[in-house]
């Protein structure tokens, strides 16, 4: 068994020999959505809005979602669905430090701000239990993301949100289609939005999309950045004296996303369901490996991973006798697998929230409209901010292909049952783990 032979990291045999073959590529790209680009292109239709509109129709459908918005990118996608809550100047939003930027950082363009709340160790997601002390009356939504696929505990959630007539915004960018017991994440809040970037699971090119049951959420978002759809059709008063020209922005989706994004959508729960098997076939090998937990939902729950982007597992280093996980992913990607220690670095700590006077208010615009300092300095976050030391990714597995999930399964295996043997020249992690933008996609 490879487990029982030589570290490679220590001059043995490596765990993974074989060739991955098609095992990580993605996204799946074929003829068909070749085929639909090119129609597109050889037409002159890029900026055109039918294709856009189409999908959009059949992603509400797939979403069960009313009303549905194509967007250039992720990142316009949650400003326009901030825009669409209301929020401005001086309020003040409630998201996880720990996840991309962009879930938090387009509040600053609408004069608002965010309060950073901890993730829960086990989901990483958005912590139900440290919302409620920091809402002020300042407060206008909480930002929920599904991170790395794992569904956010969306029901005390919204009890505290509906409690205190907060809105939700999901950000779905690393977990669509995924279910969160039974329903799909993203018609749990008010308003979705979500990156449907090439290295995402639902990729498509650089896109987002935003899908909400509110009209006027919908209307708002459109009249931030949809210009030829701010029209006539608008109902929302408030919004139609201003049609005929948006509030700022051109958001418009390009077309040679859009024409792709139907292909890919058409296959895409198919695709997911056998990421699903590979990923779960994964973790139950790991089953009883000390140090590895799977971040991953409860099997036989009625929630689950939908792509499993950018797959990670928990680290217990108390099990292994201190090893650092940077130390842990070395052997790892020694053997032949890939692995990476952290996930995001929080993003409390960032001089972005901190110092950066971006609209020159004469002074950090995360407290540019605010009653009180709320910036969140090193050790008001310990649990995110120790997150990092205790997470690693793990391969992204797109087909089910057991000789080569064990191989990489067996990678990981060995590094953590060998791990008094790394100890000795353990160098311990460095100051910062993790990064602001984020992973390698494969
Ligand atoms: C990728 C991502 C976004 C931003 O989407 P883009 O399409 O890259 O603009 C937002 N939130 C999260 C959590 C993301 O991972």
């Amino acid at each position: 068994m490879a487990t029982k032979s030589k570290l490679a990291l220590l001059g043995g045999p490596k765990a993974v020999t074989s060739d991955a073959g098609g095992v990580f590529k993605w996204p799946i790209i074929t003829k068909e959505d070749e085929d639909a680009v090119l129609e597109v292109l050889r037409r002159g239709g890029m900026s055109d809005l039918d294709v856009t509109m189409q999908f959009e129709k059949e992603f509400a459908v797939w979403q069960g979602m009313k009303h549905v918005l194509g967007f250039i990118n992720g990142t316009a996608a949650l400003q326009g669905a901030m825009f669409g809550c209301k929020l401005g100047v001086g309020d003040e939003i409630i998201s996880p430090s720990v996840t991309y930027w962009a879930t938090a950082l387009p509040c600053f363009a609408l004069g608002a701000t965010v309060v950073f709340a901890e993730v829960d160790p086990t989901t990483l997601c958005l912590d139900p239990k440290d919302i409620e002390h920091r809402i002020t009356p300042r407060t206008k939504a909480i930002v929920v993301v599904h991170y790395l696929g794992h569904p956010a505990d969306m029901d005390p959630i919204m009890a505290i949100a509906r409690k205190h007539r907060l809105k939700v915004i999901e950000d779905v960018s690393h977990a669509q289609g995924g279910l969160y017991k039974g329903r799909k994440v993203g018609t749990f809040g008010d308003v979705a939005a979500m990156s449907l970037m090439s290295g995402k699971s639902l990729a498509i090119g650089e896109a987002g999309i935003l899908a909400t049951n509110d009209l006027e959420i919908y209307e708002r978002a459109v009249a931030l950045g949809h210009y030829e759809r701010f029209g006539e059709e608008i109902t929302t008063e408030s919004l139609k004296p201003f049609v005929g020209i948006p509030m700022g922005y051109k958001w418009r989706m390009h077309q040679l996303s859009s024409a792709v994004g139907r292909v890919q959508l058409k296959y895409y729960d198919v695709r997911c369901k056998e990421i699903r098997k590979s990923m779960n076939y994964f973790w139950d090998l790991m089953e009883g490996v000390p140090g590895l937990r799977a971040h991953r939902t409860p099997p036989g729950s009625n929630s689950n991973m939908g792509g499993w982007y950018a797959p990670h597992g928990l680290y217990r280093p108390e099990e292994l006798g201190g090893l650092s996980v940077t130390r842990f992913a070395q052997a790892v990607s020694e053997e032949g697998s890939m692995c990476s220690a952290g996930v995001n670095a929080p993003l409390h700590l960032h001089a972005i929230f901190n110092t950066c006077d971006i609209y020159g208010h004469g002074k950090p615009t995360r407290i540019a409209h605010s009653d009180r300092d709320l910036r969140q300095p090193r050790g008001s976050l310990p649990l995110s901010e120790s997150i990092c030391s205790r997470t690693y990714a793990i391969p992204w597995f797109k087909k089910y292909r057991p000789e080569i999930i064990q191989e990489h399964a067996n990678a990981f295996r060995k590094a953590a049952e060998n791990y008094k043997e790394l100890l000795a020249e353990d160098p311990g992690n460095p100051p910062t783990l993790g990064g602001w933008h984020f992973f390698t996609h494969r």
